[in-house]
């Protein structure tokens, strides 16, 4: 499979689900969720990458019991409890979200039912505990269950000592929302940056619940900032990264804003600005994942 085919194959499908009804979506992409396996990367000693329906996952394992980051779609929970089965018996201890979004914590009720503890942001719990529109889908979420909520939330940083590993949390400003964290483990030099990362695609950037352009390009240098040339960098969709390619991302992001920017400056309307394509340069690396560039000329001129 191509790296391109390979990105797309792991692009939120949930994302595509746009000719359905509103208040068929979620069910659509639970659906979707329940088929798709998951492939197993080792990252380090007790350290690995999870793939398969939503979000990039990460689980290490130890006798402090399995740390996992994210837990996809409600229905790919017993797929992922099958994947943590056959990497170790050490019990569940701790679940952390990246952020709200139903695609990284619709699993949580099963994984909490499972023996994990949820740790994430406080807008997270707040989030996950309200009912949530998303604006760019015009779709809505009733709160999640009780089960489901964070019961160890931070505002700005925490940090962990686990399986013999050091783990800063730490909150980005408003980016792709206003609940975005990293988990950085230092022993094993991998961070999980979440959906302030699409890996070779567009971003989609959550404008409902605080996500902006801005806000992605300066959580990408703070990311960028705690990394070195051997970090394994863990996108919240797409294949994992490094350095060099976060860096790419990051420098698109900057360049489309700019011109996006001087667009809106100038006078331009969102479907003028759209029509200038200022995407074009990037369109071909870039355009084939969930968003096409004049959907993310939308996202930046609006957010700008
Ligand atoms: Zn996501
Ligand atoms: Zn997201």
């Amino acid at each position: 499979m191509s790296m391109a085919g390979a990105a797309a194959s792991m692009a939120p499908r949930w994302m595509m689900a746009q000719a359905a009804p509103a208040t068929d979506r979620v069910a659509q992409m639970r659906a979707q969720a329940a088929t798709v396996p998951i492939h197993t990367t080792k990252l380090y000693d007790n350290l690995y990458l999870l793939q398969g329906a939503g979000g990039n996952m990460a689980v290490q394992i130890g006798p402090d019991g399995k740390l996992l980051i994210d837990s996809s779609f409600a229905p790919a929970v017993p797929k992922i409890r099958e994947a943590l089965a056959t990497l170790s018996n050490d019990p569940a201890s701790t679940l952390i979200n990246t952020h709200w979004h139903i695609d990284h914590t619709d699993g949580n009720e099963g994984m909490h039912a499972a023996g994990f503890t949820i740790y994430a942001h406080q807008m997270t719990r707040e989030r996950l505990s309200t009912p949530q529109t998303m604006k760019l889908y015009d779709f809505s979420l009733p709160a999640a269950p009780p089960a489901a909520w964070p019961v160890l939330t931070f505002e700005d940083r925490m940090h962990l000592w686990h399986n013999g590993d050091s783990l800063d949390l730490a909150h980005f400003d408003p980016a792709h929302t206003d609940t975005d964290i990293y988990i950085h483990f230092h022993k094993a030099n991998v961070l999980h940056v979440a959906d302030i990362w699409f890996n070779g695609m567009f971003p989609f950037i959550d404008e409902g619940t605080g996500g902006n352009i801005d806000g992605m390009i300066k959580a990408g240098a703070k990311a960028l900032a705690l990394a070195d040339s051997e970090t394994k960098i863990i996108p919240g969709h797409g294949p994992l990264g490094n350095k060099a390619q976060l860096q790419q991302f990051h420098d698109m992001l900057a360049a489309v804003r700019e011109k996006v920017a001087a667009l809106k400056a100038s006078g331009a309307s969102e479907q003028e600005a759209i029509a200038k394509k200022p995407t074009a340069a990037f369109d071909a690396e870039y355009g084939k994942g969930m968003m096409n560039g004049d959907a993310f000329t939308g996202i930046v001129y609006r957010t700008v």
